[in-house]
């Protein structure tokens, strides 16, 4: 039989018009930023924030740094977040010389444990930072109520989350600040790209500047002053206009791409339900009051030993399915420059050892997402 081509895990969605775009953002010569291909995409990115404003970004881990800016965190600042998430979550809030206090996720949607933040809390305590796993909302009343009683401010890390809804509202509209991510692997993407979300105007005002090497040269822009001057420490968080032009096509695309999406999510939800319980496997559980956008889709193999095996059984069909996210508090710099909060990151290390991601992206067609329902149904971890 000829070799079957490699089914990826993901891939960004080809959406209509990008080419066009690109090429008209091209002949314009309006290719830096803030040009009118960021201002489209900006409008149409609001609202699926909840109407929050946003600001685009070079990218998630630059929002994030930017978010660190923004609340003024200072060498010895502590800052909760979980162990289990990307590095760039914590490397923004430890560029500015704070203490990263890891605590751990809950078993079952693998979001940052709620009952153990207030634990964590401590006099220089400034920000929670949440992840939304998969787009799955953290339990952001009982985070927020935390966060109230101490002073302390919230950051949606919400790389995963575009589009998904926390008892009715917007992900990313829950926190004083969130982050979005357009890298090639997110739902949405333009290679490298991601946004500032602010739901507060005078940090928004700020987060311009700092966006603009620091200076004013928005308001300039508008008008609004006859001369643009140095007003804060920044850096520069734009992208050209040029990427800004992919992203207007995705986004013109986002229903479509995230219907694809979840048709996909709901086969492995459903057609893996008898495997999953004859082989003690499980996905990850999205409460009643959490809408997902069906980012990742996860499942949690019996043993590291199964999740190995089955890695290396999809690999022989064809089939890529990673894990991730090796846990941040015990690597070489958390170990180093971090702490651990009370009751230790033990779900943190014993998830990350077990879990797998499915292939999931809008292209994967039927053909191929039976291929890898068969080849999953065709696996037995050993006894
Ligand atoms: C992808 C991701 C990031 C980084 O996004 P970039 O746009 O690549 O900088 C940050 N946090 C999480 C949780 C992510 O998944």
């Amino acid at each position: 039989m000829a070799e079957r081509p490699t089914i990826p895990f993901t891939t960004p969605f080809p959406a209509p018009g990008e080419a066009k775009y690109v090429a008209e953002s091209l002949a314009s010569g309006l290719t830096s930023g803030d040009g009118p291909f960021t201002r489209q995409a900006t409008e149409l990115l609001e609202p699926l924030v909840g109407g929050g404003r946003c600001l685009l970004t070079t990218s998630c881990t630059h929002a994030l740094e930017m978010s660190a800016l923004l609340l003024d965190i200072q060498p010895g600042d502590e800052v909760i977040l979980p162990s289990f998430t990307f590095v760039s979550t914590v490397n923004a809030f430890v560029l500015r010389g704070a203490v990263p206090v890891f605590v751990d996720i809950r078993p079952d949607t693998f979001n940052l444990d709620e009952t153990l933040v207030e634990a964590a809390v401590t006099g220089r305590t400034r920000a929670i930072v949440v992840v939304h796993y998969g787009g799955v909302g953290c339990e952001m009343d009982v985070i927020g109520e935390v966060a109230r009683r101490h002073g302390i401010a919230v950051v949606e890390d919400n790389a995963h989350g575009l589009g998904g809804r926390y008892r009715g509202s917007a992900l990313g509209s829950l926190g004083v600040l969130a982050t979005q991510s357009f890298h090639a692997t997110k739902n949405i993407s333009c290679g490298e790209g991601g946004a500032l979300v602010s739901n507060d105007p005078v940090l928004f005002e700020r987060a311009e500047i700092i966006r603009e090497k620091g200076t004013n040269r928005s308001q300039f822009y508008r008008g609004m002053v006859d001369k643009y001057r140095w007003m804060d420490v920044g850096s520069s968080y734009l992208p050209s206009d040029v990427l800004a032009a992919l992203l207007v096509a995705q986004l013109e695309h986002f229903d479509a791409i995230q219907a694809r999406r979840h048709e996909i999510w709901s086969a492995y939800d459903r057609d893996l339900a008898d495997w999953r319980a004859a082989t003690g496997s499980v996905g990850q559980y999205v409460p009643e009051h959490c809408e997902h956008p069906a980012h990742v889709y996860a499942l949690l193999l019996p043993t590291a030993e199964d999740r190995t095996a089955f890695i290396e059984h999809l690999a022989a069909a064809g089939i890529v399915a990673p894990f991730h996210y090796v846990p941040l508090h015990d690597s070489p710099v958390g170990a180093r420059l971090g702490r651990v909060g009370e009751g230790g990151c033990e779900v943190t290390g014993d998830v990350s050892a077990r879990l797998v991601r499915l292939p999931l992206f809008a292209g994967l067609g039927d053909a191929d997402l039976g291929r890898v329902l068969e080849a999953i149904t065709a696996f037995a971890p050993s006894a």
